[in-house]
């Protein structure tokens, strides 16, 4: 089911949009508040944002501009001025298309779903030389492909989306394993060994995933 985060102040509005999208099959996040929104993506990770451009905290524009310098994910901007388009076009923003007020809820949810099948519905995280593609679990540093397993490949998605972030192996396993098998948590600091060992074949100065002791691990 793909996760539609719904960033909308007006509370009628925003209703309107989750009764329809939920009616479509979208699961749904609400937030009304712009601060809120690049520590919500970063940690949820929903498959499409509706992002409206004028909000309490922070402004749409400035959301998708943060968005776009670590993720690919699609994202549809919401302005109340026909005119506001063309500018925001002009800026070059990287949102994947453009909805102005009022719209049908009819026609939004027309438009997620073909935005959703143009980008495949996977995204990508780019940061510090890494390319994630979460369509098919690869991951290249510098260009150059790390040969990761799923498991790898997850644990280093998660870290990358929230740089800075320090997991503990608990944390880590809940995010890795969906079932509830026991994994102890040596299964995690060998993953992160190997992991390590892959980065540093490519990149041996850079220490993209650190250890903090006693602590876990995160993205630097
Ligand atoms: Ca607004």
């Amino acid at each position: 089911m793909s996760k539609i985060l719904i960033v909308e102040d007006e509370q009628k509005l925003a209703e309107l949009l989750k009764d329809y999208l939920a009616q479509s099959g979208f699961s749904t996040t609400v937030l009304d508040n712009g601060l809120e929104v690049v520590a919500n993506v970063r940690e949820n990770r929903p498959d499409l944002i509706l992002l409206d451009l004028m909000l309490p905290g922070r402004d749409g524009m400035d959301i998708c501009k943060e968005i776009r310098t670590f993720s690919n994910l699609p994202i549809i901007m919401v302005t109340a001025k026909v005119e506001e388009i063309d500018r925001l076009l002009g800026l070059e923003l990287g949102a994947d298309d453009y909805i102005c007020k009022p719209f049908s809820p009819r026609e939004v949810v027309a438009r997620v779903k073909a935005v959703l099948r143009r980008s495949g519905g996977a995204t990508t995280i780019q940061t510090k030389g890494l390319i994630l593609d979460e369509t098919r679990y690869q991951a290249s540093l510098h260009g150059t492909d790390l040969g990761l397993t799923a498991v790898e490949f997850k644990l280093l998605d998660f870290l990358a989306a929230n740089p800075g972030r320090i997991y503990s192996r608990d944390q880590l396993m809940d995010k890795i394993y969906s079932d509830d098998r026991i994994v102890s948590d040596r299964t995690i600091d060998s993953h992160i060994k190997k992991l390590r060992k892959k980065l540093a074949a490519v990149a041996p100065d850079e220490e993209l995933v650190g250890s903090v002791y006693g602590v876990g691990y995160k993205f630097i």
